[in-house]
């Protein structure tokens, strides 16, 4: 049985609006003991928030189901610096999943690591500091690098384009925990015993998504309800294995 993997903006929601296709498909699945995992490069909400957005729109979630870039990026700053200074920029996502996992936000000037994930109400001093910080030594680590991202009215910045802001000011590379980075698969596969096989990533970002589920090596679909246009995915040199107008689109598969 495969084993569903979605992406929630632009894929199961555009907003607050449910996609019809795609709500109508996780009620099919869920009907046949199914249960979907979520993962989302959204920091700024804890996994009990896109819990309730989901439920919004009439799915009922797993809590242990939902994985964002806030929870993975803590667990892997948790793993990998575990003693480190950790500054951080973003919402009570990443501050949330960041305290979980046991690591002591310092506001000091000097730390070893600067978390960024998206902070909706970020001012050019704040920006300003976070370039000094990254100067003054901090590794820079994104919770993920999306540029953009889809609402009602059009697109808006996403947290990539304020990582790149700071990391192009300071002429470093950054590091990004969320997709295209395959570490909230392993995380899913490791956690729940799944093999690659098993998984099937579905999404609407090819840059992200679709190249998640390429470097982790499942099954990938993508659905042309969000960023990337199915003509330009169809460009690509790698292909994902579906690329559907939707989900009504989709053959079963075993
Ligand atoms: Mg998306």
């Amino acid at each position: 049985m495969k084993r569903f993997c979605f992406d929630l903006d632009g894929t199961v929601y555009r907003g607050k609006l449910g996609i019809p296709t795609a709500v109508e498909f996780i009620h099919h699945l869920q009907a046949e003991g199914n249960e979907p995992f979520f993962v989302t490069n959204n920091s700024s909400k804890t996994p009990e928030q896109l819990q309730q957005a989901l439920a919004a729109i009439d799915i009922q979630a797993k809590r242990e189901h939902i994985y964002s870039s806030a929870l993975t990026t803590a667990k892997y700053v948790a793993k990998n610096y575990g003693t480190a200074k950790v500054q951080v920029i973003g919402s009570e996502g990443i501050r949330h999943a960041l305290e979980a996992e046991g690591i002591i936000v310092s506001e000091e000037n000097e730390v070893d690591v600067l978390v960024m994930g998206i902070d909706r109400s970020i001012g050019y001093a704040r920006i300003a500091d976070a370039c000094l910080t990254v100067q003054r030594g901090a590794k820079l680590i994104g919770t993920n690098e999306d540029i953009r991202f889809p609402s009602e009215e059009g697109f808006l910045p996403g947290n990539g384009s304020f990582v790149r802001m700071v990391a192009n000011v300071c002429g470093v590379e950054p590091l990004f925990i969320g997709k295209p980075s395959p570490v909230m698969l392993e995380m899913i596969a490791e956690e729940h015993g799944l093999v690659r096989d098993e998984l099937v990533m579905v999404g609407d970002n090819y840059d992200t998504d679709i190249l998640c589920g390429i470097n982790f090596g499942c099954t990938t679909v993508h659905v042309n309800t969000g960023v990337t246009p199915m003509e330009i995915v169809k460009g690509k040199p790698t292909q994902p294995t579906y690329v559907v107008e939707d989900l009504s689109q989709l053959p079963h598969l075993e």
